[in-house]
């Protein structure tokens, strides 16, 4: 079938990956001049990252991978370690592959080679979706320059302000959440005395989780969540400053506060938004992906995760179609992954909620919680052991 995905961001490279194992002629659409991410942090837990290596990406992945060492939920006053998590040799018997901290550029360049490297994906770049027009034989995307193309089957990985998503029926707008991220690279130099961790710092309306990311470690990544009263725009590209951090987190730890001191500047900083889980993903032969339908704010780690199990579940259920039962077999797509995501979005939002208690008897029931919780990673098995090759369809 002819396949076009509107957006090459993680989901969409993800996809045409996965659905060129078929017979599929698949073309992406990307607004960007070339394969481009503004370099942040992403944590890639076993969910996806098992995906990834039956895409055949398991060299390049575990080359831009580090694999740490703990999860560390810490107190924001003084750093005091509420709970430690190891992810040892049980960790990765029970999930097969290790948590990874990847550089988003270096993880969408991989998939970038990969696709490039399949004789049946094109990717088109400065190619600007502006609308779709979803049919129950075939969909028309129609483009900036006036241009239109029909496919068999339109996928919108189009992140979540979709051009896509209206065209099928979801017409709400992104909600702001009252929180900003703001993401800081400290060198690995500076650094050398930390611990592998992946490290959350709770404390009242904010918190702050750090790992290092980059081939050879380059870099601890910082992502910074503050309360942020009003925003107009959404974009990485918006630079904060150091003076920014520290007045937002004015009294936080000592070492906290040491490692901002060793924050490399440009600083961006990202107005978060999420939407609620949508009711219908498609229309005819038109259907979305990743962020386009389940945009989630990042307190799960897992945007990113969800897309590429969307990927695989979509390539399973278009394996053996074809052009006469294309619209039945996006239904079974979206049937079969609209209850995980609307999951994993609820749960984001109500990680907010826990990792922002202020100073309290609830703060410290939830910390007497963790910290006698049993070891292992169990609070989140559910979403590590969900097997986007295997689910049910
Ligand atoms: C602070 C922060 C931390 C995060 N941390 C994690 C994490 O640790 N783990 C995790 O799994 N997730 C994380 N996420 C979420 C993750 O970044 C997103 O869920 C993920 O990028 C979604 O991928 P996507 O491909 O669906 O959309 P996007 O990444 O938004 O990609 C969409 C692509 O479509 C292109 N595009 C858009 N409109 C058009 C158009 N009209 N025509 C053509 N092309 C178009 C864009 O240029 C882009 O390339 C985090 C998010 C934030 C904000």
């Amino acid at each position: 079938m002819k396949i076009a995905i509107v957006g090459g961001g993680i989901g969409g490279l993800t996809a045409a990956l996965a659905l060129s194992e078929s017979t599929h002629d698949i073309t992406v659409f990307e607004r960007s001049a070339g394969i481009r991410e503004i370099g942040a942090g992403v944590q890639i837990s076993p969910n996806a990252g098992r995906l990834l290596h039956s895409l055949g990406l398991g060299a390049a992945y575990s080359e831009i991978s580090v694999h740490p060492h703990r999860v560390v939920l810490r107190r924001w006053e003084d750093d005091s370690i509420i709970r430690a998590t190891d992810l040892d040799e049980n960790f990765f018997t029970q999930h097969h592959v290790p948590l990874a901290n990847v550089a988003r550029n270096e993880l969408v360049e991989i998939l970038g080679d990969a696709v490039a490297a399949r004789s049946n994906i094109a990717m088109k770049f400065s190619a600007h979706a502006v609308a779709v027009e979803p049919g129950d034989s075939a969909s028309i995307v129609q483009f900036s320059d006036g241009s239109s193309q029909s496919f068999d089957i339109v996928i919108g990985a189009d992140g979540i302000h979709s051009v896509v998503r209206p065209c099928v029926g979801g017409v709400d707008k992104p909600r702001f959440s009252g929180s900003a991220a703001y993401r800081a690279l400290v060198p690995r130099s500076a650094v050398e005395d930390l611990p592998i961790d992946v490290t959350n710092r709770m404390g009242p309306d904010r918190h702050v989780v750090s790992y290092f990311i980059g081939r050879n470690r380059s870099h601890l990544n910082l992502v910074c969540i503050s309360p942020e009263d009003s925003w107009e725009t959404e974009s990485w590209t918006e630079q904060g400053t150091k003076e920014d951090l520290y007045s937002r987190f004015e009294g936080w730890s000592p070492d906290f506060l040491s490692l901002l001191g060793r924050v490399e500047e440009p600083i961006f900083r990202w107005a978060l938004y999420d939407r609620e889980p949508l009711e219908k993903w498609g229309m005819g032969t038109t259907t979305l992906l990743g962020d386009a339908c389940h945009p989630m704010l990042p307190f799960m780690a897992q945007g990113s995760c969800q897309a590429i199990e969307d990927a695989i579940v979509l390539a399973r259920c278009l394996k053996e179609a074809n052009t006469s039962d294309a619209a039945i077999a996006l239904r079974r797509y979206e049937d079969a992954r609209q209850g995980r995501t609307a999951q994993v979005q609820t749960s984001s939002l109500m990680n907010r909620d826990l990792f922002h208690m202020v100073d309290g008897q609830e703060q410290k029931d939830r910390d007497l919680i963790f910290s006698i919780s049993p070891p292992g990673m169990s609070i989140l098995d559910w979403v590590y052991e969900y097997d986007a090759l295997t689910v049910s369809l």
